[in-house]
């Protein structure tokens, strides 16, 4: 990018109101005077009790795109820390694992200590997970840095803050007491110790002993003895929004943003960052993922969709897009919704080039790509390439390469590697989610005269004919057949030819499929029409 386009890209971030903008400038008014000696420090939180699903994922994501903007504002140095809360304790075993009986001798142990029972070397659960957020993250290109709470409680890096929340600990008491129920209130404490006699992460009364030397005292459930013990080095696991408020003091965390379901611990955690001496980091509290049935996804209910799941049916840029779009509105998150997304997502690609600054700033694809978008190469939409697979019933690339080459003459596998994997996307996308809800009506009479008509009207067309000069008789034959509305022409073609309630536009798709092809599948549509109309009876 050259230095004018440097600058124009500059100004506009700087009074952007696309969200990430918005966010990054909550940084720059947090200091005012410039940014702290060891840059910017943005943190994601995670929990490994299962595997990463999108909810994880988005985080990274979004957080990410705040990063860049702030980066397109100013030259601040900034790096992303990803959080494995990895010593909470394993309170149940996922009912998806192999070997439960051995999990569940482990229960209660913190999950950085569980074995890894899929017995591919993970040093344990935590670390099986952690590894899968990893990867994906890795192929999504992510730039962060990976900690893991064992890791950082073991080397000795929370010490400090973690005698600091033994100090501080009446003033925690106070505020975290008040918003606890009577029964859990008797028994609460900000410090689990870790059972040196089971590896249980404890619930326990604990008794301050020394905070200076970061030790307690409890009675040990297993044996009814009294036990002295550091709280420091991993000996210890924080009650949950303590432990959030001890990390960003410790990493010294400026942004994180966090879902609506944690508003409460927000609250408490800013008011503890408080009291340890720290400052609370900016962020925002997005809305959560709905399934198809409108229910928040939860990860015990296991209806969130993975993104292992996504991948498969559509490339991973969709996904970001997907993401990037109205943190703050709660949306669906099922397989439905991917065809939509890989077509809008294309849509907002090939905007992009003709744009000012402004509104590529706002356009979904500039963050979804860091600034760096690619040309828009896409000569068909997926929504395009499922009807031709749901006609052309086949699950042969070769095959349906073979129509698309017609289409775009330009395009092949090797120079279209995008545009081959969404052929594959699409055959398998129909194939778990289309193939069995197509279901294709018999024309009524007006829809069979007009079927009959555009029949006549592609067989004058030459075999070449384009989309366009194929759509203009698509209108034509829906104007004069006598229908009020031309949509309800349209419906016509998708129930009658394509089985579906929805559609592509018809003169791209008979484009796609060859006009022979398009005349044969009326054909077939006219020889389902009730007898006495135009086309009954013909075989
Ligand atoms: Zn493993």
């Amino acid at each position: 990018m050259d230095s004018q386009a440097t600058s124009e890209l500059r100004a506009a971030a700087l009074v952007s109101k696309a969200w990430p903008y918005e966010e990054a400038r909550k940084l720059l008014k947090r200091y005012p005077d410039g940014p702290p000696a060891g840059g910017i420090v943005f943190e994601t939180g995670y929990g490994p009790s299962g595997l990463p699903h999108l909810g994880t994922f988005q985080e990274v994501a979004r957080t990410l795109m705040v990063r860049h903007a702030l980066g397109e504002m100013v030259d601040w140095p900034s790096r992303l820390i990803a959080f494995s809360d990895d010593m909470d304790g394993m309170r149940k075993v996922p009912p998806n694992v192999p070997h439960q009986d051995m999990m569940h001798e482990h229960l209660d142990q913190p999950l950085s200590r569980v074995p890894d029972p899929f017995g591919c070397g993970h040093e344990s659960y935590a670390a099986h997970n952690n590894g899968l957020l990893r990867q994906f993250l890795d192929h999504f290109g992510f730039d962060y840095e990976f900690h893991a709470s064992s890791e950082c409680n073991a080397s000795g890096r929370f010490d400090e803050t973690l005698k600091s929340v033994l100090r501080n600990y009446r003033a925690i008491m106070d505020v975290m007491l008040p918003t606890l129920g009577a029964e859990r209130r008797q028994t609460y404490s900000p410090v689990l110790p870790v059972s040196r006699a089971t590896g249980k992460v404890l619930q326990v009364p604990i008794e301050m002993v020394d905070p200076e030397a970061g030790t307690v005292a409890y009675v040990e459930p297993e044996t009814g003895e009294r036990v002295e013990q550091s709280i420091l080095s991993g000996g210890a696991k924080l009650q949950w929004k303590v432990d959030w408020a001890m990390r960003w003091v410790a990493l010294g965390v400026d942004y994180e943003m966090s879902g609506k379901d944690l508003i409460d611990s927000v609250t408490q955690s800013s008011k503890i960052a408080r009291i340890l001496g720290g400052r609370p980091p900016e962020g925002f509290n997005y809305e959560m993922f709905l399934d198809e049935n409108g229910e928040k996804i939860s990860k015990s209910k296991g209806n969130g969709l993975t993104i292992d799941e996504w991948l498969t049916y559509a490339p991973q840029e969709s996904l970001a897009f997907y993401i990037y779009r109205d943190p703050r509105k709660a949306k669906q998150l099922s397989f439905s919704i991917i065809p939509r997304a890989v077509d809008e997502y294309q849509q907002f690609l090939a905007a992009y080039p003709d744009q000012e600054w402004d509104k590529r700033l706002g356009n979904p694809v500039h963050h979804v790509h860091a600034g760096a978008v690619p040309p828009a190469r896409m000569p068909l939409t997926f929504g395009l390439l499922l009807n031709l697979v749901g006609v052309a019933s086949t699950d042969d690339k070769d095959l349906l390469w073979a129509f698309v080459k017609r289409y775009a003459p330009e395009a092949s596998p090797e120079s279209h590697p995008e545009l081959d994997a969404l052929i594959g996307y699409a055959l398998a996308y129909f194939r778990d989610f289309v193939a069995d809800s197509l279901r294709r009506r018999a024309p009524d009479e007006r829809e069979a005269g007009a079927l009959a008509d555009l029949d006549a009207r592609l067989a004058a067309l030459p075999a070449e004919a384009g989309p366009e000069e194929i759509q203009f008789e698509v209108y034509e034959v829906g104007k004069s057949g006598g229908f009020e509305n031309l949509r309800d022409w349209f419906r016509a073609l998708y129930e009658t030819l394509l089985g579906t309630s929805q559609g592509p536009r018809m003169g791209s798709f008979f484009a796609l499929y060859g006009i022979d092809n398009s005349r044969r599948l009326i054909a077939e549509a006219l020889a389902a029409s009730p007898p006495g109309s135009l086309g009954g009876g013909v075989a």
